[in-house]
């Protein structure tokens, strides 16, 4: 079933400023957190106790509300994540210990997440040993959450096993978490290792699986602004439907 109202919380997180998704069925309280990949403390302290920095971005109301006990305590019924790199996986393992639920990874990437300390470490980050997804994302389905729903999409291009997450809501826009396969004005990176980037690819998910969906959904990337699907449709320089091949130099986001 489709949720209703609910909060959407962005966190950049992490030195390459990772946009972490949080999404609480607003009636439930139930709560998934998609690419947690770093400041894991941060996101437990707002997420459990309304406490610290909280989000750089969201759609829900004033501190007021969220601590009168008008909002739902929120309870973590899942972690999911668009992709394997470790600016969005590395801290996965820390919101393990204190959540106990499943993560979820789309399988063509189990590989590349099994990399992802190492990956991290060659970019002078330290992160715990990876973790291992419990489950796998079923592309082409709508997948259940607790009470909240996304559509899984699987674009490769920039890693084996991407996904775009669809978050189906009722009476209004959908939001979709599409991590580095598209971004405002730019796409992910198709030429880092052991990845399986593909510029061509790339392209053709997000022609395929992107451009067909409506005009007026909010996209979350992995890096950098908010955009709209429409936006992106008409005036992406790479992907657009006027986009002239090559005549631009790709995107630098990991
Ligand atoms: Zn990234
Ligand atoms: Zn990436």
């Amino acid at each position: 079933m489709a949720v209703s109202n609910p909060l959407i919380e962005n966190y950049f997180v992490g030195a390459l400023q990772m946009r972490c998704s949080v999404v609480t069925d607003t009636v439930s309280g139930d709560t998934i957190i998609i690419d947690g990949g770093a400041e894991p403390d941060r996101l437990i302290a707002w997420i459990d106790n309304w406490q610290g920095r909280g989000p750089d971005w969201s759609t829900g109301p004033g501190f007021d509300e969220y601590t009168n006990g008008q909002f739902p305590e929120r309870k973590v019924v899942a972690l999911v994540n668009t992709h394997a790199h470790f600016d969005h996986s590395g801290h996965i393992p820390d919101l393990l210990d204190n959540y106990n639920v499943k993560w979820y990874l789309h399988e063509d990437d189990f590989f590349l997440q099994t990399l992802a300390q190492q990956s991290g470490q060659r970019w002078g980050f330290e992160t715990p040993p990876p973790a291992v997804a419990d489950e796998k994302l079923i592309a082409g389905s709508v997948m259940s959450f607790g009470t909240i729903d996304l559509e899984i999409l699987h674009t490769p291009g920039h890693t084996l096993g991407g996904c775009c997450l669809r978050l189906l809501i009722d009476g209004d826009s959908d939001h979709i978490f599409v991590g580095d396969t598209l971004f405002a004005g730019s796409v992910g990176r198709t030429d880092l290792p052991n990845t399986g980037g593909d510029f061509d690819l790339l392209s053709k998910s997000i022609h395929d699986k992107l451009w067909p969906l409506d005009d007026e959904i909010i996209v979350h990337p992995g890096h950098g602004p908010l955009t709209t699907i429409g936006e992106e449709k008409s005036s992406n320089p790479f992907v657009g439907l006027s986009a002239q091949q090559g005549a631009f130099s790709r995107g630098s986001y990991l």
